[in-house]
């Protein structure tokens, strides 16, 4: 997510400024791209499915004009891959004479909301109205502005928020205001930057930098920060009792780039912390220590540092790939590492590989780039996971699958060393994953790594899985 705010029209494009920020976060979400402009007269919404640069060409972004802009790339957790759930979300108010006229305003989401149907049926919205846990967000906005016509956006996110459980980084605006929130977990990263003429809010710092922005701070969790022509304002609609710092662990794991600033601390380094940590609790001897591109790569370079062994690379990454890439069964999808992942047979023939990736999901793509490796003549194929064994579900924000299709969930790390045909298999220990981070005192959700899941409610069959809750006879999820 993406927002800008400039003091002055003609101070640069806000357009091209969101595509460019878009751009630079384009892994975070790869199904659909939007954006909202306004010149202080409407509120202009252009959306499609596809990559940001499937959506937008120069004739597109000379339409959308004005001094504000936010922009939204959608992976989608709660709702479909749909063009109607692309964002920004947009609302209007119904005409009341009360208003000198309509408010109108875009929404973009990062995260997952957890109460979605209790919001919806506590509302009386009808079901197959609303279609995604953020057009929920933007349905409460917009009936709580049309409830009293003397309350402007910021007002009615200040009643509508508190409402709200799971996780929400947000970027809201009107005609006249960037507004962006991070939801009292902070679970979903969400920075400011300045520029010289203006304001930007994005998920990760690598979009301050495209566009020539400054690092300024995090947004807090549970703050609300409303930037405007009169500066920049912080409301906290929560209070304090319920502000809980839970950034996504996962995020330092995987999620964001390399070159993203989390906590104060730049991933790639954490992410290299991650491998000398995990040299140093799962050493074994080997001729070459090499990484799964891209996500493997600082851990494996971090393992061959501590380990004195030698660093190189075995396999090559087909630089077009992306995650759009349809894969409709299990045995396409293993095939689809062929399509992502090629072997390099010079360096890895007759070797002992140590071979470093950040996680394990499902195991699928894991499986089948062993068997390449062997298939290409590697002697022995050590894993090592830059990550603890991923147990439960995200709902949060990830869409890492159910319980059932969770590896780790369901098998012992001798039985899953089996199954993906490695020699050896380990993982770094969640205390490694911690201290790796380098954020000391920090908190984070780690619920995929632990079960625990800061934020109730979450579906009954996994009250239940935690013992909290009798069976009610819902499917394991
Ligand atoms: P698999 O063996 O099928 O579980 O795939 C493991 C690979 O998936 C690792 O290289 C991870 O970097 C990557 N991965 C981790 N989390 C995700 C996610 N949420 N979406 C897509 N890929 C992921």
């Amino acid at each position: 997510m993406f927002g800008v705010y400039l003091h002055r029209d003609g101070a640069g494009s806000v357009s091209h400024m969101t595509y460019d920020g878009l751009y630079a976060l384009q892994h975070r979400g790869q199904e659909s791209a939007g954006m909202a402009t306004t010149t202080g007269e409407g509120v202009m919404v252009v959306k499609d499915m596809g990559l940001v640069t499937n959506v937008f060409n120069e004739y597109k972004l000379a339409g959308l004009q004005g001094h504000l802009a936010i922009g939204h790339t959608r992976y989608s957790t709660t709702g479909t891959s749909t063009w109607h759930n692309a964002q920004p979300v947009y609302r209007v108010t119904a005409r009341n004479p009360a208003r000198v006229r309509p408010v109108e305003f875009a929404l973009g989401h990062n995260g997952n909301l957890t109460n979605t149907a209790l919001l919806a049926s506590a509302a009386g919205m009808l079901p197959g109205t609303v279609t995604s846990d953020s057009d929920v967000i933007g349905e409460l906005l917009v009936r709580d502005l049309d409830s009293a016509p003397e309350r402007d956006l910021v007002d009615a996110l200040e009643r509508v928020l508190p409402k709200l459980a799971g996780a929400f980084s947000l970027v809201v605006m009107d005609n006249e205001r960037l507004v962006a929130v991070r939801d009292p977990h902070g679970y979903r990263p969400l920075c400011l930057g300045k520029l010289d003429e203006g304001w930007v809010v994005a998920s990760e710092t690598p979009a301050l930098d495209i566009v020539g922005a400054h690092f300024v701070r995090e947004v807090d969790p549970g703050e609300m920060l409303v930037i405007s022509g009169d500066g920049t304002r912080s409301v906290y609609p929560w209070p304090p009792s319920e502000v809980d710092p839970r950034l996504c662990i996962f995020e330092f794991v995987y999620l964001a780039r390399p070159d993203s600033r989390l906590y104060g601390q730049e991933l790639h380094g954490a992410r290299m912390r991650m491998g000398e940590l995990l040299a140093e609790q799962a050493p074994v001897e080997a001729d070459l220590v090499m990484g799964v591109p891209d996500s493997g790569m600082p851990a494996a370079e971090g393992y061959a540092r501590r380990s004195g062994i030698r660093y190189g690379h075995g396999l090559v990454k087909n630089r077009y790939i992306g995650r759009t890439f349809i894969v409709p069964d299990q045995a396409q999808r293993a095939q689809g590492v062929r399509r992502k992942l090629n072997p390099l047979r010079s360096a890895i023939a007759g070797q002992r590989l140590i071979v470093v990736d950040d996680s394990i999901v499902r195991g699928t793509t894991t499986r089948a780039m062993v068997r390449m490796l062997r298939e290409a003549g590697a002697a022995e194929v050590h894993l090592r996971i830059s990550s603890p064994p991923y147990r439960w579900p995200c709902y949060y924000g990830l869409d890492t699958g159910t319980r059932s299709e969770l590896i780790a969930a369901n098998m012992t790390v001798p039985e899953i060393e089996d199954f993906l045909g490695a020699d050896s298999l380990a993982y770094l220990s969640l205390d490694g994953l911690k201290r790796a981070t380098g954020a000391v005192g920090a908190g984070f959700c780690d619920a995929c790594l632990t079960g625990v899941y800061p934020t109730p409610p979450l579906p009954a069959s996994v009250e239940v899985q935690l013992g909290r809750k009798e069976p009610v006879g819902t499917r394991l999820v």
